[in-house]
């Protein structure tokens, strides 16, 4: 075993590199940019070493850079993670002409995966079944379309040197397929300097089915089973699963040898997948193999009871694999939730931002009496509460992993997980991964990869209408912080807390275009609230300094967490995240203010109290005069920093919404 080896990555897949090594007493080095400089990633290794700017071209895709950074820390090996350098094939030679090993497969087996029609001709030679299809050198356009005439309709076109569904085509007619040629080719040649393509039989709502191999370089290899990979938005996977709902035995037996074939074919040594598409039938074929670890191993990992990243570092440093085939064994179900940092309804459009608040679910034990722990609970993240998802990177910002006895068990657990997972500071697809999770057509195990597409209205229904519980909740927390933040506050605990008169007052908080007006009464011990026709007695039971409320309403005991973002207030409570805008009526009258020197009334009322004279030095939040109105009492504090130049009103004075109080420099 290694002694060292740098991690030639970032984000949860450095962080997952690093926990192995380190249970297995290997050191490790971690690379970061500048825009990663306090990133997890580098608190998680031994050492750390800054490669350069932000952008991945400039950083962490310098690979004889990063080599002589292993060089000079002393490490034996490189583990390049996923993407960036991982399928880079003249990296992986330039680590063994440095004298470093390269985690993962020999360059030549990289290569030799790295065009679809040159695999799909090795696949072919090894008898591994391929979609039917044109693969071949001649690109004559007539040809083609002769090829494609022969295959029959639909058509998928694909560009051969393709990547992240680039170029790819679907042909309905004969008529249309000249058309889609040339415009598969120009965005191949656009994209990847290569207008090659192949064309092969477009598949009706096809499954995404892989499987794990592992080749040690004493000639063993052996498969993992499978992971059903289906659904995909964009073309890419969002939540993955091990078993595949619905295989059997001899269908594994059969994808799995075929693709241990494909990776005997190429000489392959480490981690890999070999991606299949599967008709709904269960017939499957070739499509690709990537040559490194998937981000959707953990499952694999969890029916199988292995660390594959230990595996990975056994192999290359020689060792044979630490199982036989006959030694595996798949035990219960496993599922894997992509939390990312994206706007579902936005086209699932990456979100930037702060993490201002995040709150990951209790690790709930999941181990059943009597049995061997399966470890069932894993969240594999790079980042922290308070850590920035920036442009420059992927935007995942966690992977949950969860495991059941069986595939509802383990669904019923991811239910329960995405439940108490807690963002705030971005969007993210927490909300609909849940709506996902409970979807007939998940639930049911109905996948193909069309699944999001076909299930639109039932993955994006319309919001509902906010509850009183949800409402009272943001409230509270309201009500609770004014009390804290007396003096700045005019519903502050000294004037606004009236234990014996009625005191009221209306909060409206938004949900998107609608208002919710909440009339609240202030009682001896709590509060009534009105909304609407429904009304409540509502008391504070408890409240903690993680923003966690226990509220009693009506005969319902709330729980719930509120976190306030500027005017923001997101309620996690009922399993939902709903996010209420408030408008802070004072915060605005001092902003807007603090430049012009006035200050006016924020509602109609009456003076009180003046608690400053003419020519007096203020500070900031000092409070200046009181107004009553809604039969409460509203301090009025300084914006900023000053001296009270004049006073417009006196004690006893009707004063309207906006009229100018006074005037301060
Ligand atoms: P890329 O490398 O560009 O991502 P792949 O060949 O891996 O392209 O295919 C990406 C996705 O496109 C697959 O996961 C599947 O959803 C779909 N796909 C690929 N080939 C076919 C096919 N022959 N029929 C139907 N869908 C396909």
């Amino acid at each position: 075993m290694f002694s060292k080896i740098l991690i030639a990555n970032r984000g949860e897949i450095a962080c997952r590199v690093a926990a192995t090594a380190r249970r297995l007493g290997v050191q490790t080095v971690a690379v970061y940019s500048e825009a990663d400089a306090l990133s997890k990633h580098v608190a998680a290794c031994d050492e750390a070493v800054l490669i350069g700017p932000a952008a991945a071209k400039e950083s962490y895709l310098l690979g004889d850079k990063i080599i002589a950074v292993a060089l000079a820390a002393g490490a034996q090996a490189i583990h390049p993670g996923y993407g960036f350098l991982s399928e880079n094939a003249d990296f992986a030679d330039a680590c063994a002409n440095a004298g470093l090993v390269f985690i993962g497969p020999p360059a030549d087996a990289i290569r030799a995966m790295g065009s679809k029609s040159a695999a799909k001709t090795l696949m072919e030679k090894a008898s591994v079944p391929l979609v039917p299809g044109y693969h071949g050198e001649n690109q004559d356009a007539d040809f083609l379309h002769q090829q494609a005439d022969r295959i029959g309709y639909p058509v998928l076109l694909k560009a051969s040197a393709g990547g992240g569904g680039k170029g790819m085509r679907v042909i309905e007619h004969s008529a249309d397929f000249k058309a889609a040629l040339a415009s598969c080719q120009r965005e191949a040649l656009s994209s990847f300097g290569d207008d090659k393509v192949l064309a092969e039989k477009y598949l009706q709502r096809p499954r995404h089915i892989e499987i794990q191999v592992f080749a040690d370089t004493l000639g063993n290899c052996v498969y993992l089973f499978e992971r059903d990979c289906s659904v995909q938005r964009r073309h890419q996977k969002v939540l993955e699963e091990a078993p595949a709902p619905g295989m059997t035995a001899e269908r594994r037996a059969a994808m799995g040898s075929a693709a241990v074939a494909a990776a005997k074919a190429v000489g392959y040594v480490g981690a890999g997948t070999v991606e299949f598409i599967a008709n709904q039938d269960g017939s499957f074929y070739f499509m690709e193999m990537n040559t490194r670890l998937q981000v959707e191993h953990p499952v694999t990992e969890m029916i199988t009871g292995t660390d594959l990243v230990e595996w990975q570092l056994r192999v290359a440093s020689g060792e044979a694999l630490p199982l036989r085939q006959e030694q595996l064994q798949i035990h219960g179900h496993a599922l894997e939730a992509r939390i990312y940092a994206e706007n579902p309804d936005k086209g699932f459009l990456p979100s930037i931002g702060r993490l201002v608040h995040m709150q990951t679910p209790a690790a709930i034990n999941f181990a059943l009496g009597g049995q061997p722990d399966p470890a069932g609970f894993r969240i594999d993240s790079g980042v922290r509460a308070g850590d920035t998802i920036s442009p420059f990177y992927d935007p995942m910002i966690a992977k949950m992993i969860v495991w059941g006895k069986d595939r509802n068990e383990a669904l019923a657990r991811m239910a329960q997980a995405l439940a108490q997972y807690q963002i705030v500071g971005l969007s993210s697809n927490i909300g609909f991964l849940q709506r996902l999770i409970h979807s007939h057509a998940f639930a049911g195990a109905d996948l193909d990869t069309g699944l999001i597409e076909r299930n639109q209205a039932e993955l994006f229904p319309p919001q509902t209408a906010l509850s009183l519980p949800l409402i009272a909740l943001a409230a509270v927390s309201l009500l609770q912080s004014e009390i804290h933040s007396a003096g700045r506050n005019p519903w502050s605990s000294s004037h606004g807390w009236r234990m014996n008169s009625q005191l009221q007052r209306q909060l409206t908080f938004r949900q998107e275009e609608s208002h919710y007006q909440l009339d609240v009464t202030y009682q001896g011990k709590g509060w009534s609230m009105q909304l609407g026709d429904e009304q409540a007695q509502v008391q504070l039971i408890s409240q903690d300094a993680d923003n966690n409320f226990t509220l009693q309403i009506g005969a319902l005991t709330v729980n719930g967490t509120v976190v306030r973002h500027g005017e923001h207030f997101h309620v996690f409570s009922l399993g939902q995240h709903r996010e209420l805008g408030y408008t802070d009526p004072l915060l605005h009258a001092g902003e807007a203010e603090a430049e012009t020197g006035r200050l006016t009334a924020p509602m109609p009322g009456k003076i009180v109290a003046l608690l400053v004279v003419v020519g007096q030095t203020v500070s900031k939040g000092q409070p200046l005069l009181i107004m009553e109105a809604m039969k409460m009492e509203h301090t009025i504090a300084a914006p900023v920093d000053g001296i009270v130049k004049e006073l417009m009103y006196l004690i006893g004075d009707q004063v309207s919404d906006g009229a100018q109080l006074l005037m301060f420099e």
